[in-house]
């Protein structure tokens, strides 16, 4: 309008920094063709388990639709500490120490909120789940990255975090197994990086949601090491090892103080989770039997897409949790991008550039082997072909 003043943007300045998510926009094109075949999706390919679907149905048949505690229902607060207590030997009290939450998504945003004052560093590993960078920054925290390395099988260990630590530092970000790289810690290393919190005074929150999809031995967590319980953030959900994605539910657990600082927010920005969801995760924790089962299907599409990844020269660590594969592309000269981009426009798959994940990630392509075996077939055959024109052509 003429004369008018200049308009000031009306977004917050800390936001206008902030990236949208590689995924979203490498899936803004993959949306706009036909016939793709997706290795991009970090999420289950299975139907959650019909007994949790019956539940939730059952919650509504008898007319359970109303709000609940804003910590949760009692009962599932309980069946969690029970569930923690066997999987992993760690124990909450479900009273004061449990809150659940609209998927882990909410617990880490409130985790973050809850700890954060202005200028405060958060240390995470990278390459590292797209949300983590970006949560801090909403929190007006600054994310520092620890490069982790597929030499190393993308482990962290104490030396790696220790330069990086300040007097700003607030807290140490841990997903094992990791997303994008499948990465899980021995007890070691989980136990130099505790050594280091508990001398450096640090917070960790620890984002177990493919605790599960540990495929040797079980589950471990950093809360579970001593002197570790009361300064650890521990958040889970029912996403990936129940396949409920769409039920948007999780939780955190940790220290009463911190727990009743996250419920402040969560009261007044969501009051509670779907009572509904909630009723299904009670009965998601009866029994183990499903999660067994979809852990041991990924675990036979992981040992395929590995060894035809590192067949066809893209070097491929075992992931030793979770369901990505996360091959180096180097050796194809490319960008993750640029490479993403060339395969979904030459043989319609989809995989995520790795560059999505961090600057770490620069030079890999996340491909979930959350999909049929079929399509996990079909889509090898087609990069398959793809690396051999890409060869062909540079010779
Ligand atoms: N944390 C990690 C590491 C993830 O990969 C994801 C989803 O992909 C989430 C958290 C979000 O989980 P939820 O569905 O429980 O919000």
């Amino acid at each position: 309008m003429s004369g008018s003043a200049s308009v000031r943007s009306r977004v917050a300045d800390h936001l206008l920094e902030i990236p949208r998510s590689g995924i979203r926009d490498f899936f803004d094109i993959v949306s706009t063709r036909k016939g793709v075949i997706s290795l991009g999706i970090g999420e289950p390919d299975f139907v959650t388990p019909w007994r949790i679907r019956e539940a939730s149905q059952y919650a509504l048949d008898r007319g359970r639709t109303s709000y609940t505690s804003n910590r949760g229902l009692l009962k599932l607060r309980q069946a969690i500490a029970l569930y923690l207590e066997r999987v992993f030997g760690v124990s909450y009290d479900p009273e004061t120490e449990i809150l659940i939450t609209v998927g882990v998504s909410e617990a880490l945003d409130l985790a973050v909120r809850a700890v954060c004052n202005p200028g405060d560093e958060f240390l995470y590993h990278e390459p590292c789940y797209v949300s983590y960078p970006a949560v801090v920054r909403f929190a007006h925290g600054i994310p520092v990255a620890v490069a982790t390395r597929w030499q190393e099988e993308f482990r962290l260990t104490r030396a790696m975090v220790e330069p990086h630590v300040t007097a700003r530092t607030r807290a140490l970000l841990l997903n094992f197994p990791t997303n994008p790289t499948g990465a899980v810690l021995t007890r070691e290393e989980l136990e130099g990086i505790a050594a280091l919190a508990r001398e450096r005074d640090l917070l960790v929150i620890s984002d177990e949601i493919y605790a599960e999809l540990t495929y040797e031995g079980m589950p471990q967590t950093i809360a579970a090491l001593p002197g570790m319980k009361e300064r650890t953030l521990f958040l889970h959900g029912f996403s990936k090892g129940w396949a409920m994605t769409g039920f948007r539910l999780g939780y955190a657990c940790g220290s009463a103080d911190l727990i009743e600082a996250m419920m402040k927010i969560h009261q007044y920005t969501m009051l509670c989770a779907s009572i509904i969801s909630q009723e299904a995760a009670v009965e998601a924790l009866r029994s183990d039997e499903d999660t067994h089962r979809m852990r041991d299907a990924y675990a036979r599409r992981r040992d395929y897409i590995v060894s035809e990844l590192n067949g066809m020269g893209f070097p491929c660590v075992l992931p030793r949790g979770a369901f990505y594969a996360f091959p180096s592309i180097g050796s194809s000269g490319l960008s993750s991008r640029e490479f993403a981009l060339k395969l979904l426009d030459e043989e319609n798959v989809a995989c995520v550039p790795g560059s999505a994940f961090g600057a770490a990630g620069e030079g890999h392509l996340r491909c979930a082997y959350a999909a049929s075996m079929d399509d996990i077939q079909e889509a090898m055959v087609r990069l398959r072909r793809f690396a051999e024109r890409q060869s062909a052509s540079r010779r």
